[in-house]
């Protein structure tokens, strides 16, 4: 268990070479916990964000790195993807709530959401307005991804996968000659599992309504907030995104989630080497998209 999450792994090949990655990959997802959570007031990122409200402040490698492709997708989704959504995302309790936060409340930290008011010149940080916060969540756990498995690959291991919280990186032949093949969880029925041929990427994650949320008056409400209001998105069920990395691959998902389906495919098409499957309601019917690289190797399991 790491990042609040349950983590897979899987290795193949030399049993004493797997052993030893195995241990290094695991510090390596912790150290980049420690510089990431936003649950913990001890991290790189929460030191980072009150000092930087101030003046430009240095962030080490790997935080320069995930904000810097958070605000290249920022800007390539139209601000769908928005890291400050932080000021926001701090006044919603998902896991045990069940109350909304005052309309007034989400008025107020509206003023601190929009991705242009993070600025990083090289590895220096500068939030343009007092009380900012950077939500990281919807990036770290897809570059932890991307790291273990760099570690593991490093160490020897030729064929593997990992996989924390719905996103997923894989890399190698399995020895017995096997291709991969990917189970995608049904958004609306828990037992059902889509089947994905693998495609040639190295990664995928999913950004769904049905991770946390709680119900409230009749109405789900759930983690995956829309930055021009705070409350949550309301245009899909579930996006899963393909990319050559777990980085692109989680901020995607989530990106794709905010925007529905009609905009986010046609979005995803335009950028190379990155697929799309996107599932949405529509009048209380459960309903899908996909980018033309995906249509065609989904399977749905026969009821
Ligand atoms: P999960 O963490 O369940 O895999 P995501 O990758 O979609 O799902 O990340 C959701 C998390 O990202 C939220 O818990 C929150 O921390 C953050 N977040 C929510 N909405 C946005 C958004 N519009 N842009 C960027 N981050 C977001
Ligand atoms: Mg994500």
């Amino acid at each position: 268990v790491a990042m609040g999450t349950l983590v897979t792994v899987k290795l193949f090949g030399d049993r004493e070479i797997s052993l030893a990655a195995m241990e290094s990959g695991t510090v390596e997802i912790d150290r980049i916990e420690t510089i990431m959570s936003h649950y913990s007031a001890t991290s790189e990122l929460a030191r980072v964000e009150s000092l930087a409200a101030i003046s430009a402040t240095a962030c080490s490698p790997e935080l320069t790195q995930v904000i810097r492709r958070s605000q290249e997708l920022a800007s390539s989704s139209a601000g769908a993807f928005d890291i400050t959504v932080g000021a926001f995302s701090r006044l919603w309790n998902f896991s045990d709530g069940n109350t909304l936060p005052p309309p007034v409340a989400l008025q107020s930290a509206g003023e601190k959401v929009d991705y242009r008011l993070v600025q990083l010149d090289g590895n220096r940080l500068r939030l343009q307005k007092a009380g900012m916060s950077l939500d990281l969540g919807a990036a770290a756990k897809g570059y932890a991804v991307d790291r273990a498995a760099m570690t593991f690959q490093r160490q020897g291991v030729t064929c593997g996968l990992i996989e924390a919280g719905g996103d997923i990186r894989y890399w190698g032949r399995k020895p017995d000659g096997s291709s991969w093949r990917f189970g995608i969880q049904h958004p609306r029925r828990p037992d059902e599992i889509i089947e994905v041929e693998d495609i040639g990427l190295s990664a995928l994650a999913t950004s769904g309504d049905y991770e946390q949320f709680f119900e409230f008056e009749g109405r789900r409400f759930h983690h995956i907030l829309d930055p021009r209001t705070g409350y949550p998105a309301r245009a899909s069920t579930s996006a899963t995104v393909w990319a050559d990395n777990a980085l692109d691959a989680d901020i995607l998902a989530t990106a794709a989630f905010v925007m529905g389906p009609f905009d986010a495919i046609s979005w995803i098409e335009s950028l190379p080497r990155t697929e799309a499957l996107i599932f949405f309601e529509l009048d209380g019917v459960l309903d899908h998209r996909a980018t033309s690289g995906i249509a065609g190797r989904i399977r749905f399991a026969q009821p």
